[in-house]
């Protein structure tokens, strides 16, 4: 890449805190960030991405009493255990470290002190809410009761999840302690504050100089109701007991962990760059910094990552962020995360029993750049990866393989037969970049699929299983299914920031290096592949199912491995010499009446699979529209399961179900040919719908 165009950028994701597992809402952002990131590091620009456990405050505090252990245990566990399922979903950050480190109790002493120098803060006493069965101040979160603005129940004292107003926890109306049950006491404490309306002429100008892509403009709204509605002084200090970070000139009080936890990027980032020769802390945070900083949030967290966050840089001398990018939370089959529904799902329990790849493609597939909530629909879940990734797209490469690696020892042809198509591929990939760089996911996603159905159709034109049989046309096999590998290797690069495990495979397949965005430019010709192996199995709703139950009883000992989702794609023979057509004689004629008693219907193959201990039968799930059924047809000899799903056959629907040795066929499938590999199912055109009767 020319150096002129390329960027320095540091990105970060939200600190998770450290008493509690990663759950799939938590991970919304985290596979947002970290397809934006791996989509940069792609094109050749300088990327860091910087996260950390959020260590300090007294949740923290409180759960290790509870354990019995100190807090600097809990917080190593946590921390081990939270690496442990980032890496497990591809989330490739270039540091993880902790907001309890060194670094940041410089960084927060520092950017105290500046911001203290420079008149912004002031003392003033409070009356704070006090457990005193507990003996302790109450932090926020720890009092409940009515938002004093809407009047919502059983908020908590910082901030109103309902209309997102913030205030102290002395203004909700009916408190309790959440540590003791009890009502809190009012005591006063001396406490410090930020000004923040110091900031105010400063944030205006921050958000209205980055031209509408500081925020969304639906986080621009917020900023200019809080702005109307006045910036309130913000109480950085909490008394102790508490889990921090000492406030170097207040005896007894410690940062409030909202403080010392944005902080803890710079910490982090400041971590790594101890570590690595050439790279320079000020370049990204100085004022005079040319680098670009974003940040990925949850909405929830607007206030304090687009007011606090940025006065505080501000005020202590540093650069401010380049953009906060917001997202909106997770529901589950259309509701909030539910324990008791199984809808909670931790992340180590998702990956008992799923491929991660499954669930960021989906997360893809749904995220815009706004900051509406993304819905995991679990059956929409399911039929949305099982229909993009098997069947259409890894499909592509199982519909050409076959072919190259049997007859052509792994060659590819030396030319495109229509570099046009390779060439149309390839101009797609600015208007997917332009997406990428927009957070437009979901139209990611929709682009490249569209191509995978161009793709799909092209072999579906030129029937390379057809051509290989036929001896004039058998030499057109290898450039026809070499284009079908380059149009298939094209959309990889295209994916690979969505689907990073999925894109490995492929390169080992290809073996022609890791994809950057500049391979799609130029066709592999002329050299060997590898044998395609297995790239993505179906999901089984079935492990779907088990995922949920096992997420409502998270107390009982973890369940075994899930069973193998899929089969193995299994190769037709290739080169078998064509019979003689025998005709068979007609059969009597028939009235019309006698044929409109068969009932024949178009359905879909949802899925197949090989049976067990059979030599020729599969096991097709089709849709008929109005139900499902399971039908056993001969057709293996012929037919690769992996190539069948979501294509279309005829079925005759009011055929008595049959008990079979392996199982009940609920009908049958109509395909013409003696048998072998000579098998053709019945195919319909485009437009027919499941259940449709065919007369
Ligand atoms: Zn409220």
């Amino acid at each position: 890449m020319n150096p002129a165009q390329q960027r320095r950028i540091l990105v970060t994701s939200a600190l998770p805190y450290a008493n509690g597992p990663i759950h799939l809402g938590h991970l919304v952002e985290y596979i947002q960030t970290d397809i934006w990131v791996r989509f940069q590091r792609m094109r050749g620009h300088e990327v860091y991405y910087v996260c950390a456990d959020d260590a300090h405050g007294t949740p923290i505090m409180l759960r290790a009493d509870a354990e019995g252990i100190s807090p600097q245990a809990l917080i190593e566990r946590v921390g081990v255990e939270h690496q442990r399922d980032f890496a497990s979903f591809g989330v490739s950050f270039d540091n993880y470290y902790t907001t309890h480190c060194e670094e940041n109790r410089v960084l927060s002493e520092y950017i105290y002190s500046q911001v203290r120098d420079k008149g912004h803060t002031r003392t003033g006493k409070v009356a704070q809410a006090y457990d005193a069965v507990k003996g302790m101040f109450l932090p926020d979160r720890y009092v409940k009761g009515t938002c004093p603005i809407c009047k919502t129940p059983d908020q908590y004292g910082d901030a109103c999840e309902n209309c997102s107003g913030t205030y102290a926890p002395t203004d909700l109306i009916d408190p309790l302690s959440v540590v003791s049950g009890t009502p809190p006491e009012i005591r006063e404490s001396t406490n410090i504050f930020v000004k923040l309306g110091d900031f105010e002429p400063m944030l205006r100008a921050w958000v209205r100089d980055g031209g509408g892509a500081r925020v969304q403009p639906a986080i621009a709204n917020k900023l200019d109701e809080w702005f109307k509605a006045g910036l309130q002084d913000w109480d950085i200090s909490r008394d102790e007991p508490y889990f921090g970070f000492a406030i170097p000139d207040a005896p007894g009080k410690y940062f409030y962990v909202w403080v010392d936890a944005p902080i803890g990027y710079m910490a982090s980032f400041r971590n790594l760059c101890d570590r690595t020769a050439g790279l320079e802390f000020d370049d990204f945070w100085a004022v005079s910094s040319t680098a670009e900083v974003y940040h990925f949030i949850g909405k929830d967290i607007a206030y304090f990552h687009t007011l606090f966050w940025p006065a505080l840089l501000h005020g202590a001398g540093f650069r401010m962020p380049t953009a906060v990018n917001c997202h909106g939370f997770l529901t589950v089959d259309g509701t909030k995360m539910s324990k008791s529904r199984g809808t909670f799902i931790m992340a180590a329990t998702y990956k008992e029993y799923l491929e991660p790849e499954y669930l960021r493609y989906y997360f893809a597939y749904k995220l815009g750049n706004g900051i509406d909530d993304l819905d995991l629909n679990l059956d929409d879940f399911a039929a949305r990866v099982n229909s993009d990734l098997v069947g259409k797209l890894v499909n592509i490469a199982a519909r050409c393989d076959r072919f190259i690696s049997r007859a052509f020892d792994g060659r590819l042809a030396d030319s495109l037969p229509q570099p046009e198509l390779y060439q149309a591929f390839v101009d797609a990939g600015e208007e997917i970049a332009a997406l990428y760089e927009g957070r437009e996911f979901a139209k990611v996603c929709r682009r490249v699929m569209q191509l995978a159905d161009r793709a799909n159709q092209y072999i579906d034109e030129h029937k390379p299983w057809v051509m290989a049989k036929d001896a004039e046309q058998a030499a057109q096999v290898q450039p026809v299914c070499t284009l079908g590998l380059n149009l298939f290797r094209v959309l990889m690069v295209y994916l690979k920031p969505v689907l990073p495990a999925l894109a490995e495979r492929v390169e080992q397949f290809f073996a022609s290096g890791a994809l950057i965005w500049n391979s799609a430019h130029t066709p592999l010709l002329g050299c060997r592949i590898n044998r395609f192996e297995r790239l993505l199995n179906r999901i089984d709703k079935k492990a779907v199912a088990a995922m949920v139950q096992a997420s409502k009883e998270p107390e009982q000992p973890a369940p075994a491995a899930a069973e193998p989702v899929a089969d193995e794609p299994v190769a037709a023979e290739l080169g078998t010499a064509e019979p003689a057509p025998q005709w068979e004689p007609l059969q009597p004629t028939i009235g019309y009446d006698t044929f409109a008693k068969v009932d024949l219907r178009v359905a879909q193959v949802m899925a197949a699979h090989r049976v067990e201990g059979a030599d020729k039968l599969l096991s097709l799930k089709l849709d008929l529209g109005f139900e499902e059924r399971t039908v056993l047809a001969g057709i293996k000899s012929a037919y690769d399961p992996a190539t069948l799903s979501g294509r279309k056959v005829v079925v005759v629907a009011n055929l008595a179900a049959r008990k079979m040795r392996f199982g009940t066929s609920e009908g049958m499938v109509l395909a013409a040919g003696p048998g072998e590999a000579d098998i053709w199912l019945l195919d319909i055109d485009d437009g027919a719908v499941p259940g449709l009767r065919i007369r």
